[in-house]
């Protein structure tokens, strides 16, 4: 049931303003029905022009026959008379009212103390003083079994003894009734306590009804004021892009159809590339220009006719921009769409090259395609080609880039190359601490992938060959050199594979925070993440000290000590912000172990 009086005092006529296209209220009420926990969806509303409105989308609407002081009583005249168990109120001005919040609401009713719940709601952890102190924001307390003990505008409990370590939260408007309790609600008067704090709920513990709370962490977005509604239409925007597949249970995965192995095989370039040669249509090298003065490698890269040789820094994470301009530079040189881009380098080479590729036969901006599955059309034929290992980019379904608005891959069914050539002598003279860090990220995404909730016979059989690799490469000394770099190579692929069906985990959510706020590279920043991860990866961030160790690496210290508190709270927001990422390390119940006090801990550490 979604509550919904056309008047608001502070805001009027809200719910009738657009966002994005659509009704405030219209777009609730479709987020509400798209979670598909509900038998029925309706509107209940005093305003004709609202009903129509629902109606017009093809919605289910309810006319209130009678004037009230809040919403719940608006909910329980429109469900006096259905038969039904359990219904849950959503906020009209909530259209980000998310699945997880709901489902979580929801789910208390399977437990096994469900009998004794009237009532379920929310709360999400807090730890900014202000915040705390804010009498706007309704504090709870719950024993210890989530029941709650009682909700208030002051702060509880009160620490008596600063240093004291106490969790705060707040209460999220959002309820699940059992039709007796709303309907006794209807009927009961308000009594002292509800009446001093002006906080609805009390009535219910003054009644001595049982309220189960359920932690939700995932933020919601109240439309109260007009600027409210200028950042929801960002938000939706934003949302709208990095919105993960939604059935990723049987994912048809796709691969890298071609694929030449062997120390030497760079030189079978031209024969392959022949093939695919178009009529006055250049091949575009994109090269990491660690090779820009290195002739006798130039020079076995087989350019012909009007191909075109582009040399890329990899100093700093690959952007948007950057695809942006390397597109617009080839479509203003060339008049046909090239015969294929390749890519020679790193992970940030073949991320640009597979990004360019996509570009050039889609209109509009790179950042238009951060996500998942936005890319309509076939992307040109491209060939990747990696000069050190251990990203997995050569065999992925992403390319990761950094937007102007987040650092976020392009992922779609076009993004894989058409061709990989895996020459092991190609990473030659790769400097020790970038072959350490680079190889770790694919030791990072193995145990991420074998601990995580997502694994299956498929990632585990890719994830397992190519940590036992890692071992042998970084940890035991059996190996040759050169034996050393073609395990790594393929370690790298089988990494990818792993992850690609199944998620990265921790490390990685972390690792994106420090990226995005202080730009620090992936290898490293996974790295400086890892080392502290002992609650998540006992074992293995012990057998990460010892490879530490033993090949005598520097990780950077102390990056985080001069962060300014908006830079931690961005930090915090993009890492909580990778979903998939937790969930796979830990499951639907994530959020009630990692809080943002938590991460706060951790990345004040590093
Ligand atoms: P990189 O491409 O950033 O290169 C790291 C350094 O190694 C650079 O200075 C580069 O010049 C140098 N280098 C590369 N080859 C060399 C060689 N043969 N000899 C000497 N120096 C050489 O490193 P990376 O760790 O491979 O890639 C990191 C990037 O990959 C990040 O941007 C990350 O986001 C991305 N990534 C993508 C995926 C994906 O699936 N698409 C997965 C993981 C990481
Ligand atoms: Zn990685």
């Amino acid at each position: 049931m979604i509550p919904a009086r056309y008047g608001a005092s502070r805001f009027p006529g809200k719910l009738m303003k657009d966002l994005a296209g659509k009704p405030v209220i219209v777009r609730t009420y479709e987020a509400a029905k798209s979670t598909n926990l509900f038998d029925e969806v309706y509107v209940v509303t005093d305003s004709e022009v609202i009903f129509n409105e629902i109606e017009k989308h093809g919605g289910l609407a309810i006319m209130s026959q009678q004037e009230h002081s809040c919403g719940s009583d608006r909910i329980a005249e429109a469900v006096e008379n259905m038969d039904i168990d359990v219904v849950v109120n959503v906020q009209g001005d909530e259209p980000f009212t998310d699945r997880e919040s709901l489902e979580k609401v929801l789910a208390v009713f399977n437990q096994a103390d469900a009998d004794k719940i009237d009532l379920a709601s929310l709360m999400a952890e807090i730890d900014d003083w202000n915040e705390i102190n804010d009498p706007n924001t309704v504090k709870v307390i719950v024993d210890k079994d989530d029941f709650a003990l009682y909700f208030s505008r002051s702060p509880i409990p009160f620490p008596r003894d600063k240093n004291v370590d106490v969790k705060y939260y707040k209460h999220r408007g959002i309820y699940a009734f059992r039709k007796e309790a709303i309907m006794d609600f209807y009927r009961l008067p308000m009594r002292h306590l509800e009446a001093t704090e002006k906080i609805e709920c009390l009535r219910y513990l003054e009644y001595g009804k049982n309220i189960k709370m359920a932690v939700s962490n995932s933020g919601s977005v109240e439309i109260d004021t007009p600027e409210d509604l200028v950042k929801a239409n960002k938000m939706l925007k934003a949302k709208e892009v990095s919105k993960p597949p939604v059935n990723d249970k049987y994912r048809n995965f796709p691969m890298v159809p071609k694929v030449v192995y062997g120390p030497g095989c760079f030189d079978k370039l031209p024969t392959i590339l022949a093939k695919k040669r178009k009529e006055k249509a250049p091949f575009i090298f994109l090269v990491d220009d660690v090779f820009e003065n290195n002739n006798e490698f130039i020079n076995r890269i087989p350019l012909r006719f009007n191909d075109k040789l582009i040399f890329m820094s990899a100093e700093t994470e690959p952007t948007t921009y950057q695809v942006d301009e390397l597109v617009s530079t080839i479509k203003s040189e060339f008049v046909n769409l090239p015969s294929g881009i390749i890519g020679i380098g790193g992970g940030t080479l073949l991320d640009l090259a597979k990004a360019v590729s996509i570009m050039l036969t889609n209109p509009g901006g790179a950042a238009d395609y951060q996500g998942w599955d936005l890319v309509k059309n076939e992307a040109v034929y491209h060939v990747g080609i990696p000069t050190i290992s251990g990203t997995g980019a050569e065999v992925s379904r992403t390319t990761v880039l950094l937007g102007p608005e987040r650092k976020l891959g392009i992922n779609s069914d076009f993004t894989p190359f058409d061709q990989v050539v895996l020459d092991p002598d190609l990473c030659i003279g790769v400097p020790k601490d970038q072959w350490f860090f680079t190889g770790m990220d694919c030791f990072i995404h193995c145990v991420e992938s074998l601990n995580g909730t997502f694994l299956n016979a498929f990632s585990q059989s890719y994830g397992e060959k190519a940590y036992d690799m890692c071992l042998d490469i970084f940890l035991h000394d059996t190996l040759t050199e050169s034996e050393a770099r073609g395990q790594l190579m393929m370690a790298s692929w089988h990494g990818g594979m792993s992850i690609a069906y199944s998620q990265v985990g921790v490390a990685h959510a972390m690792s994106y925070g420090l990226s995005y706020v202080l730009g620090i590279k992936h290898g490293v920043g996974n790295c400086i993440v890892f080392q502290f991860l002992d609650e998540f990866y006992p074992e293995d961030v012990k057998i990460f000290r010892k490879m530490v160790e033993k090949h005598q690496i520097e990780i950077p210290q102390h990056v985080c000590a001069n962060l300014t508190e908006d830079q931690m709270e961005t930090m915090i927001s993009v890492s909580m912000g990778m979903v998939p990422l937790w969930e796979n390390a830990l499951g639907k119940d994530w959020e009630h172990v990692v809080t943002r006090k938590k991460l706060r801990n951790l990345y004040s550490k590093m």
